[in-house]
C-alpha cells in the first residue's frame, strides 16, 4: 500500500476534527478527497505528510510510519498545501533550487530544469514568484511538491481559484503525474473528480461517509434511489451523492 490510514482521530482542543478515519490507497491510484469546508480534509492531509501528528491512530506511507520513520516518509511525499505558501521575493528558479537544496538533491540544476519543463514554467521562469499569475504560482507549488520525484503526491485543493484554462492545464499536469505516482487530491469540483480520479473518498464532520471507485458511484446512486435520467452525467450523480451524504 502507498498510503495506509488506520483509526486516525485528531482533536483540536475539544473539537474532534477527525474521528476514527481509516482507508488505504494503492500504488498508482489517483484518489479524490471530497467533503464540505471544515470536514477535515486538510487535517487528514497534514497528518499523512507528517506535518502534524494525529491524536490517535496510525499512518504509513510506502511502508514508513509517521511515528518512527517521519523523516524518511517525508522524502517519499510531495505536498502542495492549501495555502500554497511561496516566497514572493524569490525568482522561480532560485526558489526551486532552494527547495532542491532542502531535499539534498545531488544534481540541483538538472532537477530544477526538469521540473520547470514538466510543470510548464519555462515562459515565466525568470520572474519573481510574486509577479506570477495565480495559475503560474500554482505551477510553482506543484513544482516544489514534485522536484524530488516523490512516490506519493498530496495535493490540497490544487485547482481552487484558477480560471477555466488554467484549471484544465493543472488537471492535465496532475493526470500526467498520476501515471507514475500515487495521488490524493482534495477538491470541490465534481468534474475534476470525474476527469482525473480513479476513486473518491467523501468525508463529513471528520468521518468517512463514502469510499468508492468512480464506476461504483453509479451503482451506489442507484441503490440510494436517485432518479435516473438517460442524459444524466456521472458528475451530477456524484454531486447528488455528495449532498445526500454530507448535508447534515
Ligand atoms: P477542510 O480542509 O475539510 O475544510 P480542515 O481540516 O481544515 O477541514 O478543518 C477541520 C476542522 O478543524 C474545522 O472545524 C477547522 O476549523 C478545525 N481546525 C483546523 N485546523 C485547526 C487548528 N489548527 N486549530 C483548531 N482548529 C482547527
Ligand atoms: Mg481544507
Amino acid at each position: 500500500m502507498s498510503i495506509s490510514v488506520k483509526n486516525v482521530s485528531k482533536l483540536y482542543g475539544t473539537q474532534r476534527a477527525l474521528d476514527k478515519v481509516s482507508f488505504e490507497i494503492g500504488k498508482g491510484e489517483i484518489v479524490g478527497f471530497l467533503g464540505p469546508n471544515g470536514a477535515g480534509k486538510s487535517t487528514m492531509m497534514k497528518i499523512i505528510t507528517s506535518f502534524i501528528p494525529p491524536t490517535e491512530g496510525d499512518v504509513s506511507v510506502c511502508g514508513l510510519d509517521i511515528w518512527n520513520d517521519s523523516l524518511a516518509l517525508r522524502e517519499k511525499v510531495g505536498y502542495l498545501s492549501e495555502a500554497n505558501p511561496l516566497y514572493y521575493d524569490m525568482y522561480v528558479r532560485e526558489f526551486l533550487e532552494f527547495i532542491a537544496g532542502i531535499h539534498q538533491l545531488k544534481d540541483k540544476k538538472s532537477a530544477v530544469k526538469k521540473i520547470i519543463k514538466l510543470t510548464g514554467l519555462e515562459p515565466e521562469m525568470h520572474k519573481k514568484i510574486g509577479a506570477l499569475s495565480r495559475g503560474y504560482k500554482q505551477r510553482v507549488g506543484l513544482a516544489q511538491a514534485m522536484i524530488h520525484d516523490p512516490e506519493v503526491l498530496i495535493l490540497d485543493e490544487p485547482t481552487t481559484g484558477l480560471d477555466p484554462n488554467q484549471l484544465v492545464e493543472i488537471r492535465e499536469l496532475i493526470k500526467k503525474s498520476g501515471k507514475t505516482k500515487t495521488v490524493l487530491l482534495s477538491t470541490h469540483i465534481m468534474q475534476e473528480v470525474e476527469a482525473v480520479c480513479d476513486r473518491i473518498i467523501i468525508i463529513n464532520k471528520g468521518k468517512i461517509v463514502a469510499d468508492a471507485k468512480i464506476e461504483e458511484i453509479r451503482k451506489m446512486t442507484e441503490k440510494m434511489g436517485f432518479k435516473r435520467q438517460e442524459e444524466r452525467t456521472t458528475n451530477l450523480e456524484m454531486e447528488e451523492l455528495f449532498h445526500q451524504l454530507t448535508r447534515n
